[in-house]
């Protein structure tokens, strides 16, 4: 079994490299902002409670976030990709202790470090696919044509949650919390140069694991 965390800033590209690590290496890819956006999507108790702070760039209770990552645990067969999670220090504490709990084999942390300015663009640019949810960027990763999906023509939409003054606030939020939780694993941490493109961002990760 091998599991992966993946830290870094709003729009360094986590889901992406979270997706191709899930198919290159046959993981579960556990995305904490997609269980959300579903929950939200489907009007559920769980989302209801929790949309408006997602729409403004919050983050969700400890608690709750938890709550649901421990249940995506639970089928978890080969090994998973968390993405988006932990995103405080208390949730790495929590993580920890299921790690422990269920015996599974301690993750490799990456941590994909960008400068701010380059994010923002990536933030303001990306267009996620209505149906497929399949990732664009009108700047850096265009579809053949303009709002519709290569793969299978779904609408392009902007996350509420990418709208510019959306997206201040959620640096705001990672740069206070983020600290705390890089502290927390430290000696454990792998940087990677993730201002580069997402073939050589894979690459710089993808290498580790031949070590491993
Ligand atoms: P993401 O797609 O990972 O950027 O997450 C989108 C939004 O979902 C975040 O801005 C938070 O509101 C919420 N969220 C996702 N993961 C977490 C987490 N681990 N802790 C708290 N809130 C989260």
């Amino acid at each position: 079994m091998q599991n992966i965390i993946l830290l870094g800033p709003p729009g360094s590209g986590k889901g992406t490299q979270a997706t191709k690590l899930s198919e290159k290496l046959n993981l579960k890819k556990i995305s904490t902002g997609d269980i959300i956006r579903d929950h939200i999507s489907r009007g559920t108790e769980l989302g209801l409670k929790v949309k408006s702070i997602v729409t403004s760039g919050g983050l969700v209770p400890d608690e709750l976030i938890i709550e649901l990552f421990e249940c995506e645990l639970e089928n978890v067969q080969t090994g998973f990709v968390a993405d988006g999670f932990p995103r405080t220090k208390r949730q790495a504490e929590q993580f920890d202790a299921l790690i422990e709990a269920n015996s599974f084999p301690y993750p490799i942390v990456f941590y994909l470090k960008v400068e701010q300015d380059n994010l923002i663009k990536r933030m303001a640019g990306r267009r996620t696919c209505s149906t497929c949810k399949k990732v664009f960027n009108v700047f850096f990763a265009p579809p053949k044509k303009e709002n519709v999906c290569d793969f299978d023509g779904g609408e392009l939409i902007c996350r509420d949650d990418d709208k510019e003054e959306v997206v201040l606030n959620r640096f705001k939020v990672y740069e206070s919390e983020i600290a705390p939780v890089l502290n927390f694993y430290n000696q454990k941490l792998i940087t990677v140069d993730a201002s580069k493109n997402l073939e050589d961002v894979f690459s710089q990760m993808f290498s580790h694991f031949n070590l491993v």
